[in-house]
């Protein structure tokens, strides 16, 4: 028997409901603050990401899904989407052509990580991307409108961390105090963060061994060596925040594990998920674009887990609605024909309406409308065909009526739908 890949999973019918929630919330909220929709391509040329997210980044050196196509080419099946979006941006001189630079996306992405709870190799992510705005109000706003969408769902425990990681003026200097310090500590550090001390070295940060956060802790914070602009900028983005009434933590730990960020990163963790408890990080990146061969350009973005949704919605106890249904039981061969013309106005009436095509009898055919949580039956057999009606069962009260054929659509519109 042939089993999904390991860290994928498949998606069924009876949790779409909640996927369809975030999604269309997203996309609602999103579009009320000037996003518009963007599709990229799953898989790009490998050092669009290499360049992008940096090459002593865990996911470029463990994590991509690289392949050569047939013609030679190295192709990765993109690990996150603002790289795809930026090269669109590049590609299509958004930067002429589009008066708001606000895009959002919804796709999979693909990382090989090790799977667990709430971790999966491919997953799905809802991006938003602001390309060609620097102002500090742009950084408060996204993460305003992330509390709305999140309040929106029903998640309304969500954790905000915040923190700046400077930029390529201010960075540097830190960097370098940085290393010296680590490296005095190298010797007592786990062989991740003495690897990581040189080539990447706030990625230490990161590390989550209980050994090794003693000595990060005392480690100097990026928030005390940022130039005058940089922290201009972030106590702006605070006061913004504080005016939209927010509440956040400043950690200095938050470096996130894309190189491309500047100034301003952010992430929301909900509780209730385990250790992957992140629902969504984001953050500046200033340099991004320029990086890629465009002009100079501010950015900010956000990328949310959706999987990590479902989880908090589910942890919130909150349940798909239930869809609105109609059983159309049929009690013989010519009942059934005319069922099925029936059952085809029903549905193009905007009527749901299931069937029996196994010759049930009646018994098990309203067993079967029960089961599916049927909000109402309807009862075609000798009888009703002879007199031009349905019968016509609410579940909810057990109660009957006869409703003539012609009258019928609207009449389940007003009891079920109205
Ligand atoms: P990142 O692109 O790493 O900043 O991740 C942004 C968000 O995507 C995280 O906060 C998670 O909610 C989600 N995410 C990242 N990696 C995974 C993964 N392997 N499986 C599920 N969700 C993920």
């Amino acid at each position: 028997m042939y089993r999904a890949i390991r860290g994928t999973r498949d998606i069924l019918p009876e949790e779409m409901g909640l996927w369809h929630r975030i999604e269309d919330t997203a996309r609602e909220v999103f579009e009320l603050y000037g996003y518009g929709e963007m599709r990229v391509p799953i898989f790009e040329e490998t050092t669009l990401f290499s360049r992008s997210i940096g090459k002593h980044t865990d996911i470029v050196e463990k994590e991509m899904y690289t392949f050569t196509d047939r013609s030679g080419k190295s192709l990765t099946l993109r690990p996150e989407a603002t790289a795809g979006v930026v090269r669109a941006w590049i590609e299509h001189h958004l930067d002429q052509r589009a008066l708001v630079g606000r895009y959002y996306y919804i796709g999979p992405m693909f990382r090989y990580e090790r799977p667990q709870k709430g971790r999966y190799r491919q997953f799905h992510q809802i991006d938003a991307e602001i390309i060609g705005e620097s102002h500090p109000a742009v950084d408060a706003e996204l993460i305003e409108m992330l509390f709305f969408y999140l309040n929106r769902l029903g998640l309304k425990r969500a954790n905000l961390m915040l923190n700046s990681i400077g930029c390529p003026r201010c960075r540097p200097g830190y960097l370098d105090k940085l290393r010296r310090q680590v490296k005095a500590k190298l010797t007592e550090l786990c062989s991740d963060c003495q690897s990581r001390s040189e080539r990447n070295t706030l990625r230490i940060f990161d590390c989550k061994n209980t050994n090794c956060q003693g000595i990060i802790n005392e480690l100097p914070a990026i928030e005390d060596h940022l130039c005058s602009e940089c922290s201009r900028h972030f106590q702006q983005v605070q006061s913004y925040l504080r005016r939209f009434g927010i509440e956040y933590k400043v950690s200095p730990r938050l470096v996130r594990g894309l190189d491309y960020y500047t100034r301003t990163t952010f992430e929301f963790t909900y509780p209730g998920l385990g250790a992957q408890n992140a629902i969504m990080g984001g953050g500046r990146y200033d340099g991004l674009v320029a990086l890629l061969g465009g002009k100079e350009t501010p950015a900010i973005g956000v990328a949310i887990g959706s999987e990590r949704l479902v989880l908090a919605l589910k942890e919130e106890g909150i349940s798909p609605p239930e869809a609105v249904s109609t059983f159309l039981v049929t009690v013989g061969e010519e009942a059934f024909q005319r069922g099925m013309e029936l059952i085809r106005e029903l549905r193009h009436q905007g009527v749901f309406c299931l069937s029996d095509y196994q010759g049930r009898s009646l018994r098990g055919q309203l067993r079967l409308a029960n089961k599916l949580g049927c909000q109402a039956v309807l009862i075609l057999g000798e009888d009703e065909l002879k007199k031009g009606v349905v019968t016509l069962k609410m579940m909810s009260d057990g109660s009957q009526q006869e409703v003539a054929l012609d009258l019928l659509p609207s009449t389940l519109r007003r009891l079920l739908y109205g």
